[in-house]
């Protein structure tokens, strides 16, 4: 309307003049959109080329590799019961394979046989069987979880807003359990990413991504268990083993593999603690831990100031993800009762106690 009014003021030349420059202005503002879209289309189906090469090469062979060569002998890989398989994947977020297998899956399974009947179970008997383990809140949470839920969702955001599970954990249980067609995520597998895509400090987005332009979504599964196996056997931190690798020929960073991803130096915090068990017959007092940090478990009292009269029996370390927990142990004979709960040492095993706990205990 403005322009229109504005036109009918000017001379009919000059009217014809700015209506030329008008149409000029408007092809080329069109001419630049258009190769816009075109250049952005053509990335699109230069990128699908990119992929579909990479899956042509990269697919039969992973395949092959994990008929010939896969762990199918773990016993979630031979179930498809959605709770097997998430306790599993609990279980390895911070477990090697083997303690998994030879210790724990096995004894808790039968302990509690579905969600239903772990939902049932008091949390102490959880801990108990968690013992050793380490990273009680998986416990915790998995039987929250149970408490919630009789049969775990297949929907992936149902999953996730289920207590402790992660976009990892949905992904795997809804890749094995319901064989949806999603990528995993784990440590190892970030690393075989990093290293194919030579890829030195991606973004979470642009692995998954990455992940999902690999996946081959005829087989989930394979490709999943593919990927871990490879991740923990093959494309080792140190040294990977190219020669062995189905990945060898599509793989843009073996040549530098150490390059990929870049590592982050981690300076470890360490916490000190002082802590006094008190003994009286021969029975050590012991307290169930109230705070956020290994809550639930029972454990020697930490002080600020250990007493004058106690022994002095040496120190305890325990490594933790994010700190390391240096403990300085005395022992207090006590002449009369001053705390609330004693124990005597066969019942100090039946009780739920934490790694550190037991060192501290194999002191006395
Ligand atoms: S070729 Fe080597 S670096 Fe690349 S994914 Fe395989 S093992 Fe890892």
């Amino acid at each position: 309307m403005i322009i229109k009014v504005a036109l009918r003021c000017v001379e009919p030349k000059l009217y014809t003049l700015i209506i030329g420059f008008y149409l000029v202005l408007l092809t080329f503002i069109y001419n630049i959109r258009l190769n816009y879209v075109m250049q952005t289309h053509l990335c699109n189906i230069f990128k699908h080329l990119i992929q579909y090469r990479m899956h042509k090469k990269a697919t039969p062979s992973l395949l092959d590799w994990y008929h010939t060569h896969g762990r199918h002998e773990l016993p979630w890989r031979n179930t498809e019961d959605p709770y097997h398989i998430y306790l599993s994947e609990v279980m390895l977020q911070q477990t090697q394979v083997k303690t998994v297998l030879e210790r724990f899956y096995f004894p808790f399974l039968q302990r509690f046989p579905s969600l239903k009947t772990l939902g049932d179970a008091a949390l102490d008997d959880v801990l108990k069987m968690w013992e050793g383990l380490g990273y009680y809140t998986r416990a915790k949470n998995l039987h929250k979880t149970a408490t919630l839920v009789e049969r775990l969702p297949s929907d992936i955001d149902a999953l996730i807003a289920l207590p402790g599970i992660g976009k990892n954990t949905a992904h795997a249980i809804a890749a094995f359990a319901f064989g949806q067609p999603v990528p995993v995520m784990e440590a190892n597998v970030r690393r075989i990413l990093c290293r194919i895509f030579a890829l030195q400090t991606p973004a979470p987005k642009d692995l998954w991504d990455k992940a999902y332009d690999l996946l081959d979504t005829q087989n989930p599964f394979e490709h999943n268990q593919a990927m871990m196996d490879i991740g923990s056997g093959i494309c080792l931190p140190k040294n990977p083993k190219c020669t062995l690798c189905p990945f060898a020929s599509i793989c843009t960073g073996k040549q530098t593999p150490q390059r990929y991803p870049l590592k982050q130096k981690k300076t470890v915090p360490i916490r000190e603690e002082f802590i006094m068990v008190y003994r009286y017959n021969d029975r050590l007092s012991l307290t169930q831990r109230k705070g956020k940090f290994l809550h639930g478990l029972w454990g020697f009292e930490s002080v600020d100031v250990p007493l004058c009269a106690a022994e002095y029996l040496g120190e305890v370390t325990h490594a933790y993800t994010h700190f390391k927990l240096v403990c300085k142990v005395y022992v207090y004979d006590e002449l009369d009762k001053e705390q609330t709960h004693y124990f005597n040492l066969s019942e100090i095993r039946k009780l739920a106690i934490s790694k550190v706990d037991e060192k501290i205990l194999k002191l006395l």
